[in-house]
């Protein structure tokens, strides 16, 4: 099955009661046992499984191409769930720009229970080389990154990773299985803010962890989901599998906006630098395309006249809104900067856009207009 029909069907089928075409929600907290004891639904209780959960789990491990999956109630969820499958001892290596959740947790929970982690900028393998040691048990690569959209070579970093004897993880939540396969390209786990592409219209959290095998480290975190409890509700799960159906047609729509866009701005007088993998000129171009599909609806842009020319742009837009988040219908624009705080490295001139499925023609001209109010 190739991942469009995949990204429809997979874990899904007509409801044998009713003859649903689309799955009902089961809200049930507990399934009835037969006389013998036995639980012919194959559910007992929804901390440790949900129809709804499972049709998840199912869509997801085929569409990233794994054995299994395990869903959460946030992209941060699965982030812990994935550290918590590790000992007290253990170090992790993370990119330098990753996403700033998961530095946070690392530093402010996983570093009291002893796990240890080194911040290392991925895109120079060297770099990698020095940092990986005997300690090292995992290796977390982010690509395209949050919010210069650097981008980083997998396969060698996964490479790097195995034969140190760690497990080398993606979070693939801006690039989607549509356009990046981590596990074809030699990971272990992929982690997904569901939050963002999956569900792609922003009204629902969660986060999903795909293993390559149905192995120790999935059953560590099965147990991690299931005893820890921090599970997706029923109607999380059916949004997100709801999300999922649409992915393939919403992110080829994704790339053909942020690639305009990003033209646009790529020859306004007012934009010093755009980031975007899909351009020519981006240092990690050739990488991306070797690596991904699409270039994804991800971009940022710095401004000509530092923070209050960027602050005024994000000011002047009409489509967009101004707002944190990326991967729904609806086009966002950021300034980073703010929303990263005091040790923010991001230049204050830079905003980020999640290109969304309005009329690429519409955001152009929003984001002309805005740019014309600096002159
Ligand atoms: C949003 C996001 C997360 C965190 O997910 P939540 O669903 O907000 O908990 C992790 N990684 C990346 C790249 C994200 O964009």
């Amino acid at each position: 099955m190739r991942i469009e029909t995949a990204a429809v069907h997979a874990g899904t089928a007509v409801d044998e009661g009713t003859q649903a075409v689309t799955p009902p929600i089961v809200l049930s907290t507990t399934f009835a046992r037969a006389a013998d004891g036995g639980f012919p639904g194959g559910h007992v209780y929804t901390r440790t499984s949900n129809p709804n959960r499972g049709e998840l789990e199912t869509a997801m491990a085929a569409l990233e191409g794994g054995e299994a999956a395990t869903a959460f109630a946030s992209g941060m969820a699965a982030v812990a769930a994935i550290f918590q499958s590790l000992a007290p001892g253990d170090r992790v290596l993370v990119p330098s720009d990753v996403y700033h959740g998961t530095v946070h947790v690392l530093r402010q929970v996983f570093q009291r229970w002893g796990l240890a982690f080194d911040l290392v900028d991925m895109a120079d393998l060297t770099a990698l080389d020095r940092a990986i040691g005997p300690q090292t048990r995992l290796v977390w690569i982010e690509t395209p990154s949050n919010p210069m959209l650097r981008v980083v070579d997998v396969a060698a970093i996964a490479a790097r990773a195995h034969a140190a004897g760690a497990v080398a993880a993606v979070d693939n939540t801006w690039a989607t299985p549509l356009l990046q396969r981590p596990l074809d390209l030699g990971c272990d786990l992929v982690m997904h803010s569901t939050t963002k592409y999956l569900g792609g219209h922003s009204d629902v959290l969660g986060g999903i962890v795909v293993t390559r095998r149905r192995d120790a480290f999935f059953e560590r975190l099965e147990a991690v989901q299931r005893l820890a409890g921090a599970v997706p509700s029923p109607f999380d799960c059916w949004l997100v599998r709801r999300g999922i159906r649409s992915l393939a047609a919403r992110m080829r729509m994704h790339c053909e906006n942020a690639e305009a866009v990003a033209q646009f701005l790529v020859g306004h007088p007012l934009v010093e630098r755009v980031h975007y993998p899909g351009l020519p000129g981006h240092p990690g171009h050739d990488i991306a395309r070797r690596q991904m599909r699409g270039f994804g609806g991800m971009l940022s842009f710095e401004v000509a006249g530092g923070r209050e020319a960027a602050m005024a742009v994000a000011a002047g837009v009409e489509v967009f809104t101004r707002a944190t988040s990326l991967g729904g219908v609806e086009s966002l624009i950021e300034h980073r900067a703010s929303i990263e705080g005091p040790e923010s490295r991001t230049p204050p001139s830079l905003l980020r856009v999640s290109v969304g499925l309005e009329s690429a023609e519409d955001l152009v001209a929003d984001l002309h207009r805005a740019l014309a109010t600096l002159q």
